[in-house]
């Protein structure tokens, strides 16, 4: 079976937690806190398998968990980091968010971090001062982000092969590169899209796919075409190929018409992208007429038009050299901009944060504070601003100040430490 589509669930791992610890040496009275920082949590990340050509794998493996880092240790003696979950998928997979939003579009060999380990927690050692020499508490890591998914396969071809069922179209493909589509005299012997390479001279190829033949209504949902389309949706021209014999009692004007009727409907942009129309079997056109009408109803429209026949090759290397010769002149396959907009979290009740006060460190922890710490960027201006701000909005000062907490003294939130003003 043929998947490009499935949902899974992303979790990257979880900073490891601080240490308290204190330097032991012998003859060496009250040694310095030497708690090391816990190990940063693996990410997710996405990388293309040019060897992978379906989503089918996701099918049976839904959940994907980076590992945690590792807890800091005596003599500053930093955890290990988790190690990074590498989740290899097809060339043009689309990594959309739960809400459909495109998060990334992974047809580049760049890899991409879907989701980030959390950091870890700082040990003792980061809190000692002058004034504080034996800070007791280090920091719990924080939280990997966590993320539903959708992944949704659109292939990446440069040219892609419309037509009826049974037209030729597999033939073609295996005429012309190596890949070996099924190919069969009945309709919808192909259930798969299949893409194959086509080398016209050194350096000049491109790819061409071969999808399951469009049917009438398919827009509508009447077959398997229409599903399939979207494997076409980034080429960036289509063959339409047409059965010029005639055989099987067609009509090569009402054919062709009929699947420009159904590009348009699945998809105006996908009917307007420049098109090659290409009459097949036209070994077996005995009766010239139907072929003649549909070469002056094509060229009446302006479109390049190839009578040909897949399986004696005649007009083959024509149509393909003209099919490079166009691509020469468009612009790059399409590649997905990301529309995704992280959500901000959310700013919970100060109830369910814990205060702990050690040497007038005011030290506050809680579930909704963490993971608002691990996805705050501190080292942007802008984004600390907010946080602080709406900190002092939820509420959380108040309490601070019911417990007596004075200006200049500590406020410790996870990793962020800063001074208290009224
Ligand atoms: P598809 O459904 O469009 O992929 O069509 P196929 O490639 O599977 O071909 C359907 C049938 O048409 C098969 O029996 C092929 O052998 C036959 N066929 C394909 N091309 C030609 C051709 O140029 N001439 C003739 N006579 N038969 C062809
Ligand atoms: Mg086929």
């Amino acid at each position: 079976m043929f998947t490009d589509y499935a949902k899974i669930y992303i979790r990257a791992g979880r900073g490891g937690d601080g240490a308290v610890t204190f330097h032991r040496e012998k003859y060496v009275a009250a040694g310095g806190p030497d708690g090391g920082d816990g190990g940063r949590g693996g990410n997710i990340v996405f990388v293309v398998d040019d060897h992978a050509s379906s989503l089918i794998e996701f099918k049976f493996k839904r959940k994907y968990v980076a590992e945690d880092g590792m807890a800091g240790s005596g003599k500053r003696c930093f955890g290990k980091s988790g190690q990074d979950l590498v989740i290899k998928v097809p060339r043009g997979t689309l990594l959309k968010s739960a809400d459909g939003a495109i998060i990334k579009d992974m047809s580049s060999d760049e890899p991409f971090i879907a989701a980030k380990g959390g950091r870890g927690g700082w040990g003792n050692s980061h809190f000692a001062t002058p004034t504080r020499q034996t800070p007791r508490f280090a920091k719990p890591g924080l939280p990997g982000e966590e993320l539903n998914l959708t992944l949704e396969l659109k292939l990446l071809a440069d040219v892609g092969l419309a037509g009826f069922p049974n037209v030729g179209k597999s033939t073609l493909l295996s005429v012309v590169s190596s890949a070996r589509p099924k190919i069969a005299n009945y309709h919808f012997t192909t259930l798969a899209p299949n893409l194959g390479v086509v080398r016209i001279s050194e350096g000049v190829s491109f790819v061409l796919a071969d999808i399951p033949g469009i049917i009438e209504g398919a827009s509508e949902g009447a077959g398997l075409g229409h599903y399939f389309l979207r494997h076409i949706d980034r080429c960036r021209l289509v063959v339409h190929m047409v059965d010029g014999a005639g055989s099987e009692g067609r009509d090569p004007v009402e054919d062709f018409e009929t699947i420009n009727a159904e590009l348009k409907k699945y998809d105006p942009a996908l009917a307007s992208r420049p098109q090659i129309v290409a009459a097949n079997k036209c070994d077996i056109a005995e009766d010239g007429e139907p072929l003649a009408k549909l070469r002056a109803h094509v060229e009446k429209l302006g479109l390049p038009f190839f009578e040909i026949s897949a399986a004696t090759r005649q007009g083959v290397d024509e149509l393909m050299k003209r099919i490079a010769e166009e691509l020469s002149k468009l612009p790059p396959v399409a590649v997905y901009e990301s529309d995704y907009v992280k959500p901000a979290p959310e700013f919970g009740s100060p109830d369910e944060v814990t205060i702990e006060v050690h040497d007038g460190v005011y030290c506050l922890e809680g579930k909704w504070l963490e993971l608002l710490v691990a996805s705050t960027n501190f080292t942007d201006y802008e984004s600390r601003m907010y946080f602080e701000r709406n900190l002092r909005r939820c509420g959380i000062f108040d309490r601070l100040e019911e417990m007596g907490i004075n200006d200049g003294d500590t406020i410790s939130i996870y990793d962020l430490e800063f001074d208290y003003v009224r």
